[in-house]
């Protein structure tokens, strides 16, 4: 049996240092918003190159309260990808404001910098790129963008820690990187987690308060806000994490190449890595017109596999909208029909990835 990801065998390599740290928590009682969250935010803030780094309760209170801070609301109209988990959508939603759905590069995955040029109207406040699968978004092209028009950009980090354009981490260079910290992500805590990156020092501190009742000294309340906070258990266990998540994203990329060999000659597409930044494979993600085939061998195989995304946005009944009808997004609609994700982790073998490409050959000839 080959899991999508294998979180188990990743704690036996740290067990010590990961049940240690925990230990100390147990043992301070300090438990919300003590050393460990301060600690961390430092630490991440370094690390992503930021000014300022917030954690929260989750990937998708970070996009929350990121579009709270940016004073995003009804009547406000969002450019984002159809192509991605909800949470991404649910979040413009939260605030009253409008997802507007365009179409993505069919290489990368990723939001097509002209179908969001062509989205934009006087009602446009912002656009929300995903760096899908761990693959940098078109940052230069989005940047020049919403400049031009003067839009916020919020990024969608969830599936992207530690990918880099150029050096510069995603989440550093727009208004507000929006990061997940569940557990199967490329940097996971042992429950739920979210970071919030600005260089705005007000917007950080704004994003402070909402996380936490929007109260900056206890007990005074200037706005209603949210308990989104990141618990110190939780904080403790990705400190842990963080010191190997260049190793841990090394190991994705090397199984990564280790595919493209076991897949050479086969009739499927591979993830295209297009030279825009460093693609971390939160998820290793195939196109094919034999999935059906291909699926059913995996299964007799014990080979675990999934589809994301099955259904795009723009079709989910959550976002169906009485007066308009859903936009057509050809190549995202062609994408849902073929891609097809395969287990990828640092700890996966070579020999594991040798068995999955022996496995889809036969499936194929
Ligand atoms: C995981 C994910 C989220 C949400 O993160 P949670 O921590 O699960 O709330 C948002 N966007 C994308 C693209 C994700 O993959």
């Amino acid at each position: 049996m080959i899991p999508m990801v294998d979180l188990q065998r990743q704690y036996h390599e740290m067990r010590e240092e990961i049940d240690r740290a925990i230990a100390e928590v147990l043992e301070s009682t300090r438990f919300i918003l003590g050393p460990n969250v301060q600690a961390l935010e430092s630490e991440l803030a370094e690390y992503l190159g930021v000014t300022h780094a917030v954690t929260c309760a989750s990937g998708t209170d970070a996009l929350h309260l990121a579009l709270r801070a940016a004073d995003l609301g009804p009547g406000d109209e969002i450019i984002t990808t159809a192509f991605t988990f909800i949470a991404t959508a649910e979040a413009i939603r939260y605030v009253g404001a409008e997802p507007v759905f365009v179409d993505i590069d069919p290489r990368t995955f990723n939001l097509d910098p002209d179908a969001v040029a062509a989205a934009i109207t006087p009602r446009t406040r912002a656009i929300i790129p995903v760096h899908l699968f761990g693959q940098p978004a078109d940052m230069p092209s989005l940047s020049r963008i919403a400049e031009d028009h003067h839009l916020l950009l919020i990024e969608d980090c969830a599936q992207s820690f530690g990918a880099h354009v150029d050096g510069v981490q995603t989440g550093s260079a727009s208004a507000f990187g929006c990061f997940s910290f569940f557990p199967s992500k490329n940097l996971g805590a042992y429950g739920d987690g979210g970071l919030i990156t600005t260089n705005c020092a007000p917007a950080a501190e704004r994003l402070l308060k909402l996380r936490n009742h929007g109260s900056k000294v206890r007990y005074h309340h200037d706005e209603i806000g949210y308990n989104s906070r990141l618990d110190e258990i939780q904080a403790a266990i990705l400190r842990v994490k963080l010191k190997r998540i260049d190793a841990f994203n090394a190991g994705r990329r090397r199984a990564a190449a280790r595919y493209a060999e076991a897949f050479s000659g086969l009739d499927l597409e591979i993830p295209h890595e297009d030279g825009i930044g460093l693609h971390v494979y939160h998820q290793y993600t195939i196109l094919t017109d034999h999935r059906d085939a291909i699926m059913a061998a995996l299964q007799e195989a014990e080979i675990a596999h999934a589809i994301y995304y099955p259904i795009p946005l723009h079709q989910q009944a959550a976002f169906q909208n009485r007066e308009k009808p859903p936009p057509s997004l050809p190549v995202t609609e062609s994408i849902a029909s073929r891609c097809l994700s395969l287990p990828v982790f640092p700890e996966l073998e070579d020999a594991q990835i040798d068995s999955i490409g022996d496995c889809v050959r036969a499936a194929l000839s």
